[in-house]
């Protein structure tokens, strides 16, 4: 068997993204959000994105989710060694994934500020959560864990630092659980959950950069999303000296 039959790489295009959406609305999968109600008689599925490397890719996700009417929660970072939502690039792309419809919420860095007990996580998130809510103006009611730790981990209750966390015992005990954290499905592949008739509520975690318009592995995803990120840096400078005519004249001769 390849490596591309064992990963399944061929899983993770847009293309197949828009497909694994379509098949949970056509199996009668409602999207909620964190905040709804818990209904048990209710087919429901909290689709999360945590939002890792590239924002831009996660609009393309959350494009293709409205299209079809489907609502997910995108949880973003604010110390992520790979994008700033604070870019003013990037605040417009937040703004956009909101304005479809979609919910936010804070992707926590329990590793920046090292945090060992419950009293600092409470105090970090809520600091977190204020200057989050501040700078991009808007209200958020819910946070996920970035990297987990045995302490995160234990962290099961229902809310730190007046938000919502998804890692609560609520969440685990009544929710099934698929994730591509590392490119690949760890566990159970995304499809054969979604056909799984005996699964009634079900949390579905996705990251951006692992999902690319052609097939790749997931090392040439990350590869992609970097590369595609260094080329619109190099434009938006070279073309802005160009449009204002002020690329040095030997510049232009190479
Ligand atoms: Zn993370």
């Amino acid at each position: 068997m390849t490596n591309r039959e064992k990963y399944r790489f061929d899983d993770f295009t847009l293309d197949n993204y828009r497909r694994l959406v379509a098949l949970a609305l056509e199996k009668g999968f409602e999207f909620i959000s964190y905040t709804d109600e818990f209904v048990q008689e209710r087919k429901d599925i909290l689709w999360r994105h945590d939002v890792e490397f590239e924002p831009d890719i996660a609009l393309k996700m959350a494009e293709i989710e409205s299209s079809l009417g489907a609502k997910a929660t995108y949880f973003f970072q604010i110390h992520c060694p790979y994008y700033n939502i604070f870019d003013p690039h990037y605040t417009e792309v937040f703004n956009k994934i909101k304005s479809l419809g979609h919910f936010v919420g804070l992707h926590f860095d329990s590793h920046y500020y090292g945090i060992e007990n419950e009293s600092q996580l409470n105090e970090y998130i809520q600091l977190d959560k204020e200057y989050f809510e501040r700078v991009l103006k808007v209200k958020i009611d819910t946070f996920s864990f970035h990297n987990t730790t045995p302490f995160t981990q234990s962290c099961l209750e229902p809310m730190y630092g007046g938000l919502i966390n998804v890692y609560s015992s609520h969440f685990k005990n009544n929710f099934n659980y698929c994730g591509d954290s590392l490119g690949y499905w760890r566990f159970d592949r995304l499809e054969d959950v979604l056909n799984n008739e005996s699964v009634q509520h079900l949390q579905v975690l996705t990251h951006d950069a692992n999902w690319t318009e052609e097939v790749m592995s997931p090392r040439a995803r990350v590869h992609q999303f970097v590369y595609d990120r260094a080329e619109r840096l190099y434009n938006q400078q070279v073309n802005g000296l160009i449009n204002k005519g002020l690329l040095c004249p030997r510049e232009k001769q190479n």
